[in-house]
């Protein structure tokens, strides 16, 4: 078997367009763009490329964006009071802390103080319990997990009832990605570094999402047959034939497991760029809420 490859690339092209041409509505009909404020405190190369993409992706799509950037010495009073004055902007309508902070901060303070309103990462930790809890709806769903949702979604695989597999428990994509499966009537199994036996796990998933930044750990003899597998790790890996000396691989190895799968995502062009998109969909949405759409 072959597996379908499922196209974030387009996915996320279609979830982009699809927010554009909202915000365009809005504008037309005389209602501010949505606005969403970018938070880096230091001076990391990767969170600084992470935080342009996302001001990069406001301009493509009509919004607004307003960064703010403070040094890696910033206090916790500094950092705390940048986003009481975001949640009290009307301009405002999303705040992206872009973790990680530097260690000296107490990351989930800032976040809490974060309004649940504006929170378009999903992380804050009310949006997280309501997510935690049956019955309840967070505002926002964290991006990444949401993008993996929505690409089981538009490839038409059966959530409801399916055996799912989260290979990983960050807060930022493990744990929420396996709160949503629950929520949508998946029979979830979250396995983690102590996991005894992952070959004989994850050969029960119908669903598989890896999110462990091991490359390639994941190999075909380990996928069910016709199952669907979405590989959320960006790695690294050492490649002579390419100019920058590397490529970049996901947490399953991609030539054997689309042998094997129903439906797999390749790495790069799978995940990534759901993250965003759906950043500046959960940022429309914000807009909504506030206007009291
Ligand atoms: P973390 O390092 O925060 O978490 C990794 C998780 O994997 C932990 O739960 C850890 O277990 C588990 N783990 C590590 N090694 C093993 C192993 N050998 N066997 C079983 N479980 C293991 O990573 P993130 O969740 O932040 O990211 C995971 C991957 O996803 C990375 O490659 C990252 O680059 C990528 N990523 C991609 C995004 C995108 O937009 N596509 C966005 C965010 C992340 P334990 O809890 O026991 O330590």
């Amino acid at each position: 078997m072959t597996a379908q490859i499922i196209d974030g690339k387009l996915i996320a092209q279609q979830v982009r367009d699809e927010v554009a041409a909202k915000v365009a509505q809005r504008v037309a009909a005389g209602k501010p763009k949505p606005g969403l404020a970018t938070v880096l405190v230091g001076d990391r190369v990767d969170s600084a490329t992470y935080v342009a993409s996302k001001q990069k992706a406001c301009a493509e799509l009509g919004m607004e964006s307003f960064h703010h950037h403070l040094p890696a010495d910033a206090t916790q009073e500094e950092v705390e009071g940048l986003v009481q004055r975001l949640n009290q902007d009307p301009k405002v309508n999303g705040i992206l802390v872009q973790l990680p902070l530097p260690a000296h901060l107490n990351e989930e303070r800032v976040l809490q103080a974060i309004s649940i309103e504006k929170d378009v990462d999903g992380f804050s930790p009310l949006n997280i319990g309501r997510l935690a809890q049956k019955g309840r709806e967070p505002l926002f769903v964290p991006c990444t997990p949401y993008g993996c949702i929505y690409l089981l979604e538009q490839a038409g695989v059966q959530i409801e009832g399916a055996n799912a597999v989260v290979l990983g428990r960050s807060n930022i994509v493990g744990m929420p990605a396996a709160l949503l499966l629950i929520g949508k009537n998946a029979t979830v199994t979250v396995c983690h570094s102590r996991t005894r036996d992952l070959p004989a796990v994850i050969r029960q998933a119908d669903i598989l999402i890896a999110a462990i930044g091991k490359a390639e750990m994941v190999r075909g003899e380990w996928i069910k047959p016709g199952a669907a597998v979405i590989d959320v790790g960006i790695n690294s890996k050492p490649d002579p034939s390419k100019k920058s000396g590397y490529r970049l691989v996901g947490d399953v190895n991609f030539d054997e497991a689309k042998e094997v799968a129903g439906y797999i995502t390749p790495v790069p062009g799978g995940v990534g760029p759901m993250t965003i998109a759906m950043l500046m969909k959960n940022t429309l949405r914000a807009a909504e809420i506030q206007q009291g759409e």
